[in-house]
């Protein structure tokens, strides 16, 4: 079942088109991987997701409800979390108060701190420690754990692999399977074809703004994918 459906969503920035005529269902319990270069449009559809960019009326539907024009404060309580590209911690603050900052008091669910640390247990070493002290997989662990904190229903992630060691976002990626275990939906952005299939039911592939591949990875064969990906 669907639980985020796009349809004939076209947005930009200004007079800038950067997405044209997006069709996507994000299935409930799922996890889906986004790929595409840089600058196909990725991170412009999460923020459409997410409301922190305006979508035409009727574009966007979340657990069958209608979210486009609702704003993100409200879209994070119906249960969308974001681990934004850059992850956008407070430097200063600890590990435990950037993990509070993503508690969300109307929303209930198996994810608490305790969860967290089980999930990461290097965090609950480092947990009064200020976040610009740790290291960048560290610190992507604080990203996503911010984000369960508010116990979505689906969790977008934003290039977590970005800038980190192949060790490290081994074991970033490792910690999915638990995060789908507990029910969350999951779109990861990724920009490494191989990860991507390794770890989606279903994977999506834009470029240049429009969905040039979407399905289960096995229906494709290498050929499909880097076609879909680099337009050859
Ligand atoms: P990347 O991997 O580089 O993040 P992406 O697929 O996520 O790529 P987007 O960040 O969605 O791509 O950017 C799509 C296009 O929109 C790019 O041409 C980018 O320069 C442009 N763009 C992104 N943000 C803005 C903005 N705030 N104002 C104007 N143009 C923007």
């Amino acid at each position: 079942m669907s639980l985020c459906s796009v349809r004939r969503l076209s947005v930009g920035y200004g007079d800038f088109k950067v997405l044209f005529d997006i069709d996507l269902d994000i299935d409930e319990g799922q996890a889906m991987a986004m790929i595409g270069a840089n600058g196909a449009g990725k991170t412009t559809l999460l923020r459409a997701i997410t409301g922190l960019l305006k979508a035409p009326d009727d574009s966007i539907k979340f657990a069958g409800r209608p979210i486009a024009g609702t704003p993100p404060h409200a879209i994070v309580a119906l249960g969308v979390a974001m681990v934004p590209e850059g992850r956008c911690l407070f430097p200063s603050l600890s590990v435990e108060e950037n993990l509070l900052v993503g508690a969300h008091a109307k929303r209930r669910g198996p994810w608490t701190l305790q969860r967290v640390y089980d999930l990461f247990p290097a965090l609950l070493q480092r947990r009064r420690a200020p976040v610009e002290l740790l290291s960048g997989g560290q610190q992507q662990m604080v990203a996503i754990g911010r984000a369960l904190m508010s116990n979505p229903r689906l969790l977008l992630c934003d290039e977590v692999s970005l800038g980190l060691a192949p060790i490290v976002i081994k074991s970033i990626y490792c910690a999915f399977p638990a995060i789908l275990a507990e029910g969350t939906t999951i779109l990861v952005v990724e920009q490494d074809i191989g990860r991507a299939i390794a770890m989606a039911d279903t994977v999506t592939c834009l470029q240049e703004g429009k969905v040039t591949l979407a399905g289960p990875p096995k229906q494709f064969s290498r050929a499909d994918i880097t076609a879909a990906y680099f337009g050859r």
